[in-house]
């Protein structure tokens, strides 16, 4: 039998979730999840990114707040997360990166895949402890040409600075400074880990070991995501 990661894969028709504390691993996992299934890779944080970049008036808006390690207001996140879904790319289904993240975005969040005929979100809840985090995220670089990530600690580049793909720079987010890596985790634990009860609730959650390798924890996901496809 082919290993799970070089089978083939029908549509997902699904919103995925990637839920957990900043530096678990989310935007490297949804990333992969999203390649693998052919759908949107949707970060909120990589969206409010672009719009700092292009000095838009939500980017300007947005700025102090992102680099105080503090959320977006959820009404200015809503809009632009209902802008995204509405695009024909996200007809069979899309990962989420980064939102919800508070209780407010996720009641949001069902409504709208209500109407869009979609079925209940799956949600991948990334267990690790915040001690590990630390680290992770002060190490974390960031190519500024294919977004690959690295971590001079964990996974360092073979040429410091520069992506193993394409030689692209390798940034380090101004959040991921040790003086902003305390207020996002506290941003975390007090809005966002309420979600873990409200989807557990739902019985919507699927808890995976974030400790664990980076390639250990893609197989454990797809084995997950496989075995729910169609169930619910
Ligand atoms: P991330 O790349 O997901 O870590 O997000 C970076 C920053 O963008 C966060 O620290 C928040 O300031 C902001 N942000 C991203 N997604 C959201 C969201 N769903 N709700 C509120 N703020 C967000």
């Amino acid at each position: 039998m082919l290993p799970l990661d070089e089978r083939p894969v029908a549509k997902l028709d699904r919103a995925v979730i990637f839920l957990g504390p900043p530096g678990s691993g989310k935007g490297t996992q949804a990333k992969g999840l999203a390649e693998k299934y052919g759908i949107p890779h949707l970060s909120t944080g990589d969206m409010l990114r672009e719009h700092v970049a292009k000095g838009t008036p939500l980017g300007l808006m947005a700025r102090p707040l992102m680099d105080h390690g503090e959320l977006v207001p959820d009404s200015v996140i809503l809009r632009m997360v209902a802008e995204r879904i509405e695009r024909p790319d996200c007809f069979h289904g899309f990962v989420f990166d980064g939102f919800p993240r508070t209780v407010t975005q996720a009641k949001y969040l069902g409504e709208l895949l209500k109407q869009h005929g979609l079925k209940q979100p799956f949600v991948i809840f990334m267990v690790i402890g915040t001690s590990v985090l630390m680290k992770r995220m002060t190490g974390r670089r960031i190519c500024k040409v294919c977004g690959e990530i690295y971590n001079i600690y964990e996974r360092p580049p073979k040429v410091e600075g520069m992506c193993d793909i394409d030689g692209g720079e390798l940034i380090h987010r101004p959040d991921d400074r040790e003086e902003v890596v305390g207020p996002r985790l506290h941003a975390y634990e007090k809005q966002t880990a309420p979600l873990v009860v409200y989807y557990r609730r739902l019985g919507l959650l699927c808890d995976i070991d974030a400790r664990k390798s980076v390639d250990e924890v893609r197989q454990d996901i797809l084995q997950a995501v496989g075995s729910i496809r169609g169930e619910r």
